[in-house]
């Protein structure tokens, strides 16, 4: 719980905002932190990939704005969110920014962090559990092993437009990290791929897709390296999705089996 401490003293003349993570969907997944939060929260900004049972969790009094973004469909641009958390936070005490995930990965939390600080707003981060280490799990698949994967790999496969070249070197990505995980890359997989194929990445490597990870809908597609785009055409699958790529994908086989449901998700 945040205690009345949180709130701006007599005369103080803006809010606190709190850079929230919400996890990837599950709601047993959402940390404590978070959840006292959205009990005390005047405003909440929250993004599309936020899910409906802790949206649930925010007290009724606070205001809800949607600034959600899914590919194509950006609802507001980056400056105007930046803005709209300043102004709301000159307004209001307690201002949660809900992000799905984790805040700091590939979430835009530095940019909105950095906005804030510029003009002197007093912001906390509070951490999620990142999609790309939670969505693996839930289709079981250890990122790392101690005999087969000692490195990980966050990556995005969906770069902001506009760079002057690509930065991922997706090249030596595939002779440096054993297990790489991608966020957004559903399409880009045809270049990622091919990427890999060329630094010499066997085309046996396997590689799993996962696709609304931790929520009832979870689907898994499993491939390799060389199978994966075609099958991925075949099924007609969509983003949001996690991509692992190394030799860990091949304990879904067996641990699947044992892959978590949630015990609060409402039915
Ligand atoms: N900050 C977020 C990532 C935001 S980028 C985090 O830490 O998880 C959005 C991408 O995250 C999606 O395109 C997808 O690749 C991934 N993602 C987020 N939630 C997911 C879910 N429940 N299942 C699968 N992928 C997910």
């Amino acid at each position: 719980m945040v205690s009345a401490a949180a709130r701006p003293a007599g005369g103080q003349p803006y809010g606190k905002v709190y850079l929230v993570g919400a996890g990837p969907g599950d709601p047993g997944l959402f940390t404590l932190r978070g959840k006292g939060l959205l009990d005390c929260a005047d405003v909440v900004i929250h993004d599309a990939l936020v899910s409906a049972p802790i949206l649930a969790m925010i007290n009724p009094q606070a205001q809800v704005i949607d600034v959600g973004k899914r590919r194509g469909r950006h609802a507001l641009v980056q400056e105007d969110t930046n803005q709209l958390i300043i102004d709301q936070a000159k307004a209001h005490a307690v201002v949660v920014r809900l992000k799905g995930g984790d805040p700091f990965v590939f979430g835009r939390g530095g940019e909105e962090m950095a906005a804030l600080v510029a003009v002197g707003i007093a912001v906390e981060v509070v951490p999620g559990i990142t999609a790309g280490v939670a969505v693996p799990a839930y289709a079981g698949i250890p990122i790392t092993h101690r005999s087969q994967s000692s490195s990980v790999t966050f990556v995005t496969g969906h770069e902001s437009a506009g760079k002057y070249r690509p930065r991922v070197n997706w090249r030596a990505l595939a002779q440096g990290s054993e297990t790489i995980v991608v966020y957004m890359g559903i399409h880009n997989l045809g270049t990622i791929a091919a990427e890999l194929l060329a630094a010499e990445l066997s085309p046996e490597t396997p590689v799993a897709l996962i696709r609304w990870g931790t929520y009832p809908q979870q689907e898994t597609l499993i491939g390799t390296l060389a199978t994966i785009v075609a099958q991925v055409a075949e099924k007609g699958f969509e983003a949001p999705a996690i991509a692992v790529i190394g030799h860990v994908v091949s304990w879904h086989e067996i641990f699947r089996h044992s892959q978590p449901t949630s015990t609060i998700w409402p039915a």
